[in-house]
């Protein structure tokens, strides 16, 4: 397995190889739900490349990027276990030079609701700019994502076709610890009475789906019952919503695919979660 820290090394390193690419990009500390990705890029791809690179600009609170896990050395172990060819780790200033001036920056609800507002609009366009730029950096065929992030997969699809990236984009399934719980990255900063409390959220979630099994449609009442779920637990989340999984316009009744997401802080760490309704 290679590590490239630059972009010059990187296109390097794909020029000698030929096939397919897959890019996956991670911020590190990687747990199963990115090694997910990367056994799906694995068994598609000729060449799989994995980014390791927190994205200061995507990160709203100065205290949550100080706080960001890094681990690199048990990255790159794990990306050599599940049979990565490439890891790119470049460092902040290879990213964003001297001068750099550009953002890329999807308008309209998409990027402005529920993340986009909790978070502030600098979230997505940091995103989509260091995305943009990963993209442009490995040329990859395919560019697996999770699910867990489906505001974020929305927002990539979105530039992406918006500028004529040619790269198809993959959405694996969150992974989930075997009580529920979908795997992340900040998850370790949960203590022991807070990982109980947010366990709250995916059965939040199985409420949802399972009264709109039963033929609950309004999606009022259903976010009734995930409040009522989540406030048991004593958590009060940011937004429990109902929206269109490719435009983020809200849904009032469950008719076609609609996307339930929720956020909410478990002591000082964030958390998200969703799950999609009525097929998809
Ligand atoms: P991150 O390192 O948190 O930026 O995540 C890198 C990629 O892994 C993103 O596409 C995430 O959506 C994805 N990812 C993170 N956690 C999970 C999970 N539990 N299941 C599936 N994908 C995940």
């Amino acid at each position: 397995m290679i590590v490239a820290r630059t972009v010059a090394d990187l296109r390097a390193v794909l020029r000698e190889r030929s096939g397919s690419i897959g890019l996956v990009p991670t911020m590190g500390a990687l747990h199963e739900g990115h090694a997910t990705l990367l056994r799906s890029a694995r068994k598609t791809d000729d060449t799989v490349v994995m980014t390791i690179f927190v994205n200061p600009a995507q990160f709203n609170e100065p205290s949550d990027l100080a706080a960001y896990p890094r681990t690199e050395e048990a990255d790159l172990a794990l990306a050599a276990s599940e049979g990565v060819d490439v890891v790119f780790a470049p460092d902040a200033g290879e990213v964003y030079p001297a001068g750099f001036a550009t953002t890329v920056s999807v308008t309209g609800p998409l990027a402005e609701t529920l993340e986009g507002a909790e978070r502030g609009r600098a979230h997505f366009d940091g995103v989509a700019t260091v995305v943009t730029k990963l993209l442009l950096a490995a040329l990859p065929d395919h560019a697996y994502f999770g699910a867990k992030d489906a505001q974020q997969v929305a927002v990539i699809r979105r530039f992406v076709a918006d500028l004529g990236i040619p790269v198809t984009i993959v959405v694996c399934p969150t992974s989930r610890d075997t009580d529920g719980l979908a795997r992340s990255s900040r998850n370790i900063r949960l203590s022991p009475e807070e990982r109980a409390q947010a366990l709250a959220i995916p059965h939040a979630l199985q409420e949802v789906t399972d009264a709109a099994a039963s033929g609950i449609a309004d999606t009022e009442a259903l976010r009734a019952r995930a409040l009522a779920t989540l406030e048991a637990s004593g958590i009060h989340p940011e937004y429990v919503a109902f929206v269109d999984p490719i435009t983020f316009a809200p849904v009032t009744a469950v008719a076609r695919p609609v996307l339930v997401a929720i956020a909410a802080r478990v002591g000082r760490t964030r958390l998200i979660d969703n799950t999609v309704l009525g097929g998809a």
